[in-house]
């Protein structure tokens, strides 16, 4: 009697089986059916039932990361359920499975650890990662995330313990965007680390040496992205928190061979962006007459200034002026022509002007209309900072993206407090509304979850071979046009995250119209599109089985 979607399982092995494990759930047809009389408690539940259950268990946890621990282990054991509890407590839940929480947990990692998931390639599997690949169990994989975890959010080189990031973001693949959990692949490319308290720790679990650099390294990951090719050749492969030097090199070299993106440089632009044109839609102001100032000139920064330039080359300005609308202070002061100490990705934004040490006084003498805090650097908006903004601009925006939260340029409060509520604030990590004068301020998250699921599924529908900067500046409008004007008048630039399977829908939808417009793709572009991307979403409910 078993159907083909359970692969011919049954009894024990079926209940620890969290793609098909269903727990008190199986109807009494299908425990006589399936080998599992005698195997569960008798009576049987409902997956709402269950959910109640689970929702306290969550609640009695008492901190983030026995919370974190608590979603990891029913994802272990019953997939269905652990989506199901996610997607109807996303605000709640995404600071658990991703940032801040899935910090700390990849700094824990090794001491917390119950259970591998996903595949670790090292530096000695030279030769034979087509192999490797070859072991995982499931044959339709379609994303792909890799870290090498050199650069774990704002958290630095935290080695193997960084696997806990492919595993977040898969997760959030399914629920903001509904990519069956089956076509996840998360993998953690372990090269060694640089940070001696791990090598040192004997719970570390990754290989206790230093960085792998070099040819030697380089030949490690080409070989990765071919036999990818090779065994999933319908997959995306994201590269995910590696170091910034990495990051560009990787990503120049495989965007126009390989379906591949970086979302730390691409996935935060579309999301930046799309807070820059939604600001335009309060303060008036044109994104061709906003001026950038960027704290931080790496993967995120950088990422963002790149998207903005093309964006406003599609809006028919020239290359050279969307350029100067974007200007970065680095940890050495003014990004400016004269300075002999710039890595290649800062020099397409060195512009002719005097060397400037601090941000402050790049404010004063630029007068941005933006700020965007992408440094990891802890209140490195100041209070003089954010005041000057203010003196200059109406509505001055001020984007404190670097996570976690302690790592935040600028809390909420302190920005809405030092600009009298007239600020438009986003941030990366989450803050809670912020009441003054009896006004409620609602700041932005500028999260990477609006962007990142909606592109994997448009690249997904679509079978797209690439993803473009063009599909990013795509997902980035349909974001913004999606926020709505009550949204914008509580000051939040995103719209709410409880829209976020419409949001990646029709994110979605929009990328796989690019994909076909290109001719990116070898398929046919169904009548409706919209219909087609929403059909291949995964729906947590329970299948019947029989
Ligand atoms: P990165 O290491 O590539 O870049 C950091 C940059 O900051 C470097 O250019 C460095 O020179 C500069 N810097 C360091 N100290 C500085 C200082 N005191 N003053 C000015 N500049 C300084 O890292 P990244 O990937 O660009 O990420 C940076 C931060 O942005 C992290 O905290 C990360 O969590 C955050 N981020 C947020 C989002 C989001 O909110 N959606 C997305 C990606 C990254």
């Amino acid at each position: 009697m078993t159907t083909i979607h359970l692969h011919g399982k049954r009894g024990v092995e079926l209940l620890h089986d969290p793609l098909f494990n269903k727990g008190t759930a199986f109807t009494e047809e299908e425990r006589d059916a399936l080998g599992l009389r005698g195997l569960l408690p008798p009576r049987v539940t409902t997956q709402d039932q269950q959910l109640v259950r689970v929702l306290d268990n969550y609640h009695r946890k008492e901190s983030p990361l026995e919370k974190y621990i608590y979603l990891v282990s029913l994802q272990e054991r019953n997939e269905s359920l652990f989506y199901r509890l996610v997607m109807t407590n996303l605000e709640e839940m995404m600071p658990i499975i991703y940032t801040p929480t899935v910090g700390l947990a990849c700094q824990k990692y090794g001491h917390i650890f119950r259970r591998p998931r996903g595949l670790y390639l090292t530096r000695n599997d030279r030769g034979r990662i087509k192999l490797l690949l070859q072991s995982w169990p499931q044959a339709d994989v379609r994303i792909i995330v890799i870290t090498d975890g050199e650069r774990i959010l704002g958290l630095g080189d935290l080695g193997a313990n960084g696997m806990g990031i492919p595993v977040g973001k898969l997760a959030l693949y399914t629920a903001c965007a509904g990519i069956p959990p089956a076509q996840c692949l998360p993998i953690m490319l372990d090269v060694g680390t640089n940070n001696s308290a791990l090598i040192a720790d004997p719970l570390y679990l990754g290989l206790p040496e230093p960085r792998l650099r070099g040819p030697e390294y380089d030949e490690l990951v080409g070989e990765f992205v071919e036999a990818a090719q090779q065994i999933f050749p319908k997959a995306c492969i994201q590269f995910e928190d590696f170091g910034n030097a990495n990051a560009f090199r990787l990503l120049h070299r495989f965007r126009d061979v390989a379906c591949t993106f970086n979302d730390d440089i691409q996935g935060t632009a579309g999301v930046t962006l799309a807070g820059l044109l939604s600001t335009e839609r309060i303060t008036g102001i044109p994104l061709a007459q906003q001026k950038i100032l960027f704290l931080g000139a790496g993967e995120a920064g950088i990422g963002i200034g790149d998207l903005i330039v093309e964006a406003l080359k599609l809006q028919g300005v020239s290359e050279s002026d969307a350029r100067r609308q974007c200007w970065f202070v680095d940890s050495k002061g003014l990004v400016v022509k004269s300075r002999t100490d710039l890595v290649e990705h800062k020099l397409r934004f060195a512009h002719d002007h005097a060397p400037m040490k601090t941000l402050l006084e790049a404010v004063e003498a630029l007068k941005p209309t933006s700020i965007v805090g992408v440094s990891g650097m802890p209140q490195t908006f100041t209070e003089a900072v954010v005041r000057a903004m203010a003196q200059i601009n109406q509505r001055p925006a001020i984007f404190a993206l670097s996570n976690p939260t302690a790592n935040a340029e600028c809390t909420a409060e302190q920005c809405y407090s030092w600009t009298d509520g007239r600020a438009i604030f986003a941030s990366g990590s989450p803050f809670a509304p912020v009441t003054l004068n009896g006004v409620t301020h609602v700041p932005g998250q500028g999260n990477n979850s609006y962007i990142f699921p909606g592109v994997g599924l448009g690249v997904i529908a679509s079978e797209s071979t690439r993803v473009t900067d063009e599909m990013f500046y795509t997902a980035a409008k349909v974001l913004a046009d999606l926020v709505t004007d009550d949204d914008l008048k509580l000051g939040r630039i995103y719209p709410d995250l409880k829209r976020i399977r419409e949001v990646s829908a029709a994110i979605g939808t929009a990328v796989a119209q690019v994909a076909f417009d290109r001719g990116l793709t070898t398929v046919l572009c169904p009548t409706d599109l919209r219909a087609h991307v929403e059909n291949t979403m995964f729906d947590p409910k329970y299948p019947d089985y029989i």
